[in-house]
């Protein structure tokens, strides 16, 4: 079959390799992944990556991927949680078709293979606790040692797991074990444990079961139900995988997947556990699973970035077979990138002084022609109102300026973008606080679209809006959530002593240029200068709308470093 590959000019990753191999050797007519989120929380950038790589070789070999949630615990798991991950993998542009499956949907199965272990003498009910499974499993250096219920006949382990199913027993008094080998090199191999007892109400199965099949125990029979052919899992799984193998064989299931270990993002300036992330939203460190600054996948949605982009990021990342870290800035300047090409610049100012332009007659105004995209023309333009009295960022004017600084200050003239050259007059401030509160200029007529006639040059170009055309609007500075590299890292500390102080700056007085007001909430836009921002979908309110700023336009954390 022809291999349709994105990754054109880049050598297939060893993941690829492999299913490319089995489809030349005919193992397989197409491959069937699949995606297993445990619906116990929201998506984050780590599983875009299991995402991109599951659906993005399926997309390759127009086969399938199926999106199947892992919901086995109904302690942690929620309804919310499986829509918000529907919507999560949709949004990234993938399409699971009519394969939408839950572990749930194979209780019944699951119940009967463990019968059939059973009845194997490869399974049976232990009345150990917790702690004592514990202590019997041994270490890595020293083996375990047998249950004392391990060899119970095959007829008393059919009706205690029967009576486990029925209800008849307390939480943790019965599990029942597979058995394999409690000496085993391989913890996972020392009789795991396959089903507990758990008189808990499931999101889907409600009250029907009482009793629950553990994960590895779950996941292989599961696989093997769909005909995965490559079941592919991060690293920790490695030593899983004989257990999975084991399952599988010992029932000859008919279909039977290859698992394949790959390594985990690992992202730095950021915590990518479900459970941390969980904490920073429960003890409202931010504002909730969609935060701009979450690194899940809703937070991304609403900072303002598109699927575009994380897949361009998980492509730049690759799959390999070593834990590593990747820094924040190859994400950063994914988004970066697609925005360069894409979002529409216009102007905004952050801080905005006020400019009265002395010889501009009052109550006049005019327009002036502005591009979308300097270098894109196809991208088309726009008209910008100006007038007498404008605003420009506070921090393109100053008082004294030293000698390179190229904006206005006494003396100098600059160009506004698309207007006209406009040189400095005088200063307004404010009495008892000495703050400059309006600066006067005066413009040059012949200079209208931004050139001189005599062929006058100016180093400075600034934005600027129209102070009586302008939308006033809030804005948001996100930054990273954590100051440092690894939050994670140090034993002393933990993840919330390293919140970056600064992770988010709301400017509440801004002006924008007057088009953005009938946007559609998540336009992504340049504001010239600034940075890229968006509109954001949750806060904004007619006449008053609020942007977020998604990146700067250069990583300004390598210099800070
Ligand atoms: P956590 O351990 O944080 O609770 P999880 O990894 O157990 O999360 P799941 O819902 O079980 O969360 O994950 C679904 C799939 O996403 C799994 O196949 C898992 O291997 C993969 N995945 C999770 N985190 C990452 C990551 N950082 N990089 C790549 N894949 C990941
Ligand atoms: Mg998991």
């Amino acid at each position: 079959m022809e291999h349709n590959d994105i990754t054109k000019g880049k050598p297939l990753d060893f993941i690829r390799q492999i299913v490319a191999d089995d489809l030349q050797s005919g193992k397989h007519i197409q491959p069937v992944t699949r995606f297993p989120p445990e619906p116990n929380g929201f998506l984050h950038i780590g599983h875009a990556k299991s995402i991109c790589l599951n659906f993005g070789i399926a997309e390759e070999y127009k086969s399938r991927c199926h999106l199947r949630f892992d919901d086995t615990n109904p302690s942690k798991e929620e309804d919310l949680y499986v829509e918000a991950i529907k919507e999560d993998v949709a949004w990234l542009g993938y399409d699971w078709q009519d394969n939408l499956f839950f572990a749930s949907d194979y209780f019944d199965d699951l119940y009967q293979y463990a019968l059939q272990l059973i009845r194997a003498g490869k399974a049976y009910v232990c009345e150990l606790s917790a702690e004592q499974i514990r202590l019997y499993r041994g270490t890595l250096k020293e083996p375990g040692r047998n249950s004392p219920y391990r060899n119970r006949g095959i007829d008393e382990n059919l009706e205690l797991f029967e009576k486990m199913k029925n209800g008849d027993f307390a939480e943790g008094s019965h599990v029942l074990r597979a058995k394999i080998d409690m000496a085993s090199p391989n913890l996972n191999l020392r009789d795991p444990v396959i089903y507990r007892i758990m008189k808990v109400s499931h999101h889907r199965t409600g009250d029907t079961w009482c009793i629950y099949p553990m994960y590895d125990y779950t996941h292989s029979i599961s696989d093997s139900i769909e005909k995965i052919t490559h079941s592919l899992c991060t690293l920790e799984f490695e030593d899983h995988r004989p257990l999975y193998d084991w399952v599988l064989n010992t029932l000859q299931t008919q279909c039977h997947p290859r698992q394949i270990e790959f390594a985990r993002l690992n992202l730095s300036y950021t915590v990518m556990s479900k459970r941390k992330l969980l904490k920073l939203v429960e003890e409202k460190f931010v504002d909730g699973w969609d935060d701009p600054r979450m690194l899940t996948i809703t937070g991304l949605r609403r900072r303002g970035y598109t699927p575009a982009s994380i897949r361009s990021f998980c492509h730049t990342i690759g799959v390999g077979k070593k834990e590593s870290w990747i820094d924040m800035g190859v994400l950063e300047n994914a988004i970066r990138e697609d925005l360069n090409d894409t979002a529409p610049r216009v102007m905004g100012v952050l801080d905005p002084l006020k400019v009265i332009i002395d010889n501009y007659p009052e109550g006049q105004e005019e327009e002036v022609e502005a591009k979308n995209h300097p270098q894109k023309p196809e991208m088309g333009g726009r008209t910008l109102p100006f007038s007498r009295e404008l605003f420009i960022e506070r921090s393109d004017f100053l008082e004294d300026p030293p000698r390179k600084y190229f904006r206005l200050g006494p003396d100098r003239e600059v160009r506004l973008r698309y207007g006209y050259y406009i040189k400095f007059a005088s200063i307004e401030k404010d009495e008892e606080t000495g703050e400059i509160t309006a600066i006067h200029c005066t413009y040059d007529p012949l200079t209208k679209g931004g050139s001189s006639p005599d062929g006058r040059k100016v180093k400075g170009t600034i934005h600027w809006v129209s102070a009586h055309h302008c939308i006033d609007c809030r804005v948001r500075l996100y930054d990273r959530l954590f100051s440092v590299e690894n939050p994670d890292a140090d034993k002393e500390t933990t993840f919330l002593d390293h919140l970056n102080p600064d992770s988010v700056v709301e400017l509440e007085n801004c002006k924008v240029e007057p088009g953005l007001n009938q946007q559609e909430s998540g336009m992504r836009f340049q504001f010239e200068r600034q940075g890229y921002f968006c509109l954001d979908h949750k806060d904004s309110r007619p006449g008053k709308p609020v942007f977020n700023r998604i990146v700067t336009l250069r990583d300004s954390w390598t210099k800070k470093q």
